[in-house]
């Protein structure tokens, strides 16, 4: 019988808002990678774009991280990149998150609320090892571009690329003038 044979593919899930995608992402990417099969990566708050701390569309993070991981020669085959909204209760989350992706069994996350909401579902959760968390984060690579400070050498040339191509740069700046003078 045809794929009767087949073995089962272990799959990972990791879910950011990737606020723009960085070089932590990309590091915590490939190390999955050497423990699962495949790995789903969730642009979490898909709805949210054009505030200050959730610039880029969804649209716009699934670019970044597609061209990254082509960079990186990493098989398209091996990666889905799904974008999800946020919904009101975090109690039927999970259910949610579910209904988006394949099946997975492990999930990657070091952020309190995912980890406990998937354990309470019975998922294995790994806490993923971080990379210089001091600067590779989303908020430290949005404040570099505000500060006009070296953000490049935080990210992946193709969060560098993305942003050129839709103004990234001038659209957080604009955010941040129309942002301060609401106060
Ligand atoms: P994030 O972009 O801050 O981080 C995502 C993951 O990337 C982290 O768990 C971490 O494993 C990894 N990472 C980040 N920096 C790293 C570094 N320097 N080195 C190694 N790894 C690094 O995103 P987040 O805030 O954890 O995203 C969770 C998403 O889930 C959000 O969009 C949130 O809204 C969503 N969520 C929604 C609900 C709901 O809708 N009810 C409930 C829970 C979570």
């Amino acid at each position: 019988m045809i794929g009767s044979d087949c073995m089962e593919k272990v799959r990972g899930i990791l879910i950011g808002r990737m606020q723009p995608v960085h070089n932590g992402h990309v590091q915590v990417i490939s190390r999955i990678l050497e423990e699962v099969d495949e790995i789903i990566i969730g642009i979490g708050s898909a709805q949210i774009s054009h505030e200050l701390k959730d610039p880029f569309t969804a649209g716009e993070r699934v670019v970044m991280m597609s061209q990254a991981l082509s960079d990186m020669g990493v098989d398209s085959s091996r990666y889905y990149i799904i974008p999800m909204q946020d919904i009101n209760f975090n109690a039927v989350w999970v259910s949610h998150v579910k209904m988006l992706t394949p099946p997975f069994s492990i999930v990657y996350s070091g952020n309190p609320l995912v980890k406990q909401l998937f354990s309470e579902e019975g998922f294995e959760v790994r806490q993923p090892p971080l990379y210089d968390r001091l600067h590779l984060s989303g908020s430290e690579v949005r404040r570099r571009i505000l500060n006009d400070e070296d953000w490049k050498e935080l990210v992946p040339q193709a969060t560098v690329d993305l942003l050129r191509e839709i103004n990234g740069v001038e659209r957080l700046r604009n955010l941040s003038v129309k942002e301060i003078s609401d106060i």
